[in-house]
């Protein structure tokens, strides 16, 4: 755990702003090792995904009905990182697991055994590929919320069918559940005293509730950030970040002939002669080219060197 703690601190230190959540499947799968009945793991998640205090308590007190020391050692994780219960509003985001980041490590898998310049520019060739080919699939979507969200408020319009609904006409909601849960919507402040709605922006079954027993429309209460425009939107914008660059990082020049070449290409080049020069970030390619031509480059490196220097760099890339 000292790690954890270790990073725990760094972070809170370099953004202090930031709000730092764990992985709860990996703090359950660590919980586990000790305590491995299966009936526990329902209990466990209970915790995990409860969106308020009241509700993370109650699934703890029955967690540690089965086993009070489990319910210690939940306690000992810190739940303020990996419960919804805690976390902050804001963000719309009620992800209490890392798969975000994990498909993302999966995808550049092979990128990632390149050399720094190499890996970020596979990284760069593939997110560009992915945001084109996910925008294409975006623009065939039909309806104003995406499908995926669409899917998680199915499952909330269908619990909405359980709940009991009393209104005082007007912006005074009252919500049943059960014999046990009573909850307090607000449609003009877009909340509900069960936390998920302001947490995720997505309204819960209690909400949906209140939004169908006025008769308003239930797109209309959903943040903009689940609705296909905004995604459409967010897409073009980082695709207009993710411009296509010039792959060459050297220019050569060989009698009147210049050519932009990527490091790898440079060597066999070479052996053919000329003058190479290396092409800087956020140098003009044109004025360097021209100023090639001309014969005044500066930092001009000379066959030989080239050679050697390229050598240098393999050998120090092999640890040599
Ligand atoms: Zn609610």
């Amino acid at each position: 755990m000292l790690h954890i703690q270790g990073l725990l601190k760094a972070v809170s230190e370099l953004v202090p702003n930031a709000e730092h959540r764990m992985c709860a499947r990996h703090i359950y799968a660590h919980w586990r090792k000790i305590h491995t009945d299966k009936e526990l793991q329902k209990k466990w998640w209970g915790c995990a995904k409860a969106p308020n205090r009241i509700l993370f308590n109650y699934n703890r007190a029955r967690l540690a009905q089965d086993t009070p020391q489990g319910a210690q050692d939940m306690m000992k994780t810190s739940p303020e990182h990996w419960s919804r219960a805690f976390f902050r509003l804001g963000s719309n985001c009620d992800s209490v697991d890392n798969n975000l980041c994990e498909s993302f490590n999966n995808c550049i898998m092979d990128a990632r055994f390149f050399p720094v310049i190499s890996m970020n520019e596979a990284i760069r060739k593939k997110l560009m590929v992915r945001i084109q080919e996910n925008r294409a699939r975006a623009e065939k979507w039909t309806g104003t919320i995406c499908p995926n969200i669409f899917k998680k408020l199915k499952v909330n319009i269908i619990r909405s069918g359980k709940c009991d609904v009393l209104w005082n006409g007007d912006d005074g909601f009252e919500v049943q559940v059960k014999e046990t849960h009573r909850f307090i919507v607000s449609l003009e402040q877009r909340t509900c005293s069960c936390r998920y709605w302001q947490l995720s922006g997505l309204p819960c079954c209690h909400a949906i509730s209140c939004i169908y027993k006025a008769s308003k429309v239930l797109d209309e209460f959903i943040a903009p950030c689940s609705l296909c425009q905004s995604t459409i939107k967010c897409m073009l914008m980082s695709c207009s970040q993710l411009r296509a660059q010039p792959i060459g990082q050297f220019l050569i020049c060989q009698g009147q002939n210049l050519q932009v070449l990527s490091r790898c290409q440079v060597g066999p080049k070479l052996r053919e002669g000329g003058s190479l020069v290396r092409h800087q970030r956020g140098q003009s390619l044109a004025g360097l080219a021209q100023r090639l031509l001309a014969g005044c480059v500066e930092n001009q490196l000379t066959m030989q060197e080239g050679v050697q220097r390229t050598q240098k760099q393999a050998k120090k890339r092999m640890h040599i």
